[in-house]
């Protein structure tokens, strides 16, 4: 299924975006409750309580709502940085990576993203908020967490996946690198947009097959597959959860691969007026326009 969160001017719903296009809203429905992190702490009884409401819930043109993020996560956005080959190369190329100290890391770089910086498809990306004007995005692959856990092993890393969401780390590249640490140059407000929707792990049989393609006003930037990743969505659990107990609801942000701004030489920054899109296949597209 293809979980949304939605506004229909009466706050935010929970729904399902079926096949034609219309969203169903279940929120509320028995056994379904009324956001999305309650659905994934449901677990499979929230999803059959879903399936259950679907023929008998009132639908709407996805035109007809807004669309918001379809969740927020009860800590940080959880994101990796490098961790595609070429995406690799083109930031330590770029100069902007104050924390280098391999081009290829030998552990997954995990840093967060503050909760406040979320917004949903169609949202703007508010560059103003970037005080060095350096904006850039970022097309990733994002992970939603259903149950949680400590030391998960790779092996058992897919159990605990509810599902599959679009994400743009949109990054402020000099706050980025002049405090070392990612928070503040990953965190302003806006710059983590996120959705349309949440694909149900049942759906997808291979996501590691799917393509990311970011295009910014139309024209392609980054285009790679997920098995490109250099620490895989398992490796990702392992490593995270060795020390951090997950939550339901958690969201990982699995890195960007080649094709950000800062790999132009000049670099080119997001500026108002763009429209930056990123696909992932059988997830769907993000479309966020620029300020
Ligand atoms: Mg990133």
């Amino acid at each position: 299924m293809k979980l949304v969160t939605f506004d229909d001017g009466t706050g935010p719903r929970v729904g399902v975006l079926d096949s034609g296009g219309a969203v169903v809203d279940v929120s509320g429905r028995p056994g379904v409750g009324d956001t999305m992190l309650e659905v994934v702490e449901a677990g499979e009884s929230g999803l059959d309580a879903i399936r259950a409401a679907l023929s008998s819930s009132p639908a709407r043109p996805e035109q007809a709502v807004r669309l918001l993020a379809p969740i927020t996560p009860r800590n940080n956005v959880m994101a990796v940085g490098r961790n595609y080959h070429e995406h690799a190369k083109e930031f330590s190329a770029s100069g902007f990576d104050a924390s280098e100290k391999k081009m290829i890391p030998d552990h997954p770089i995990i840093f967060t993203k503050a909760q406040s910086s979320i917004v949903g498809p169609g949202h703007t990306i508010d560059t103003s908020m970037d005080p060095s004007g350096t904006s850039d995005y970022e097309g990733e692959l994002g992970v939603i967490i259903g149950t949680g856990g400590h030391r998960i092993a790779a092996a058992d890393a897919f159990a605990h996946v509810f599902g599959y969401t679009v994400i743009n780390d949109v990054t402020a590249r000099a706050l980025q690198a002049q405090h070392v640490q990612f928070f503040i140059g990953k965190s302003a407000a806006t710059f983590c947009p996120m959705g349309p929707c949440i694909v149900t792990a049942d759906e997808i049989d291979d996501i590691a097959a799917a393509r990311l393609r970011t295009t910014v006003n139309g024209e392609p930037r980054q285009d790679a597959c997920i098995s490109d990743l250099i620490f895989d969505i398992a490796t990702l659990i392992e490593a995270i959860s060795a020390a951090v107990l997950l939550q339901p609801g958690d969201v990982i942000a699995t890195g960007t691969p080649s094709g950000v701004g800062i790999g132009f030489d000049p670099p080119v920054y997001l500026t108002g007026g763009d429209v930056v899109e990123v696909s992932i296949d059988g997830v769907g597209t993000l479309r966020n326009p620029v300020v």
